[in-house]
């Protein structure tokens, strides 16, 4: 709720104070149980480092994140481990975030034994069932990382977050280093495993396509700000932000394959740098339709009409 991380920039000068850039500014998101959030927006969007502040790998300038009700971003020591066991991650690159030198059954087990979860009897038992979760053999838990392929690599990334059972996972581009037909395979399983086990996803994605497939809710992100935000067939099917408009614009018809006629556009230029952000809407310097009270004043999120939030001046509630 609220939620705001900035990070130190370069220095502006020669014993000037460092730039601060705000990553992330006063973004709210609730995600409900048993449910998907689709998290997506351009590189630098900022949705990576929401997720980061989630699972506290930053800590936020400002702003609260609630798990069941319980404040999490001031937790430490001994309570700040036994919140991250009801908070998992599923890395995007299923090659860098395994140990080489780790056996698979052991990497599986890791968290068990990390966060001091059952006795030695029924953590292999843990370990075992997982494998079969995901689709893996029991016998291939004695084999490295490197003698997996790719999408049996995101298996053992899954089944090592589903390990301590936890209440949420997030899916931080968990397929895009995947080829088309093992993307689909793993997209089915989280699917399986949501479906079967009532987990909730955030899931993070580049990927309009698979978000539209993964998500139940979704939120776009621009410069830092949720820009709209509603369930996943209002934003698929009548966005109002005009950033979100021209990127779904670009989105296949799952009928016909074909993309539907843009309904705006995104003008050719690059976006304002995070160190620099203008006074009015971020999105004034790309958008067809910015006018002046656009780049003078930041449009606020609103709900236009019941759990859909947009921002932009030019849309009202009907
Ligand atoms: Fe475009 Fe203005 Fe809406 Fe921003 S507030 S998205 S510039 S129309």
């Amino acid at each position: 709720k609220n939620l705001s991380v900035t990070y130190p920039g370069p220095r502006a000068g020669f014993m000037q104070p460092r730039k601060v850039v705000q990553a992330v500014d006063d973004v709210s998101l609730t995600l409900k149980k048993g449910r998907t959030l689709g998290l997506v927006g351009e590189s630098g969007s900022g949705k990576t480092t929401v997720a980061r502040a989630i699972m506290r790998l930053v800590d936020p300038a400002s702003g609260e994140v609630r798990l069941n009700g319980q404040r999490i971003d001031t937790l430490t020591g001994r309570g700040l481990q036994q919140a991250r066991r009801h908070l998992q991650y599923v890395f995007q690159d299923p090659y860098s975030s395994l140990n080489p030198r780790e056996r698979a059954g052991s990497i599986v087990r890791s968290p068990l034994d990390v966060m001091n979860i059952g006795d030695e009897a029924s953590r292999q038992a843990r370990v075992n069932a997982l494998f079969e979760l995901v689709g893996l053999r029991k016998d291939q838990q004695s084999l490295f990382p490197h003698q997996f392929s790719g999408g049996q690599r995101q298996r053992i990334n899954i089944a090592r977050a589903l390990a301590p059972d936890p209440d949420l996972i997030v899916c931080d581009e968990a397929v895009s280093a995947l080829d088309v037909a093992i993307q689909a395979q793993i997209l089915n399983l989280l699917q399986r495993l949501k479906r079967d086990y009532a987990i909730t996803y955030l899931f993070i994605s580049h990927d309009l396509t698979v978000v539209r497939h993964m998500s139940d809710d979704v939120a776009v992100m621009y410069l830092g700000q949720i820009v709209e935000k509603s369930s996943r067939d209002v934003l698929f099917d009548a966005p109002l932000h005009p950033y979100t408009a021209a990127l779904m614009s670009a989105v296949p018809k799952l009928s016909t394959g074909r993309r539907r006629a843009p309904t705006t556009s995104i003008a050719p230029v690059d976006p304002p740098s995070p160190l620099n952000l203008p006074v009015g809407c971020r999105f004034a310097s790309r958008c067809p339709m910015a006018t002046d009270q656009c780049r003078a004043q930041m449009p606020a999120l609103r709900e236009i009409t019941p759990d859909h939030w947009v921002r932009c001046h030019l849309v009202d509630a009907p």
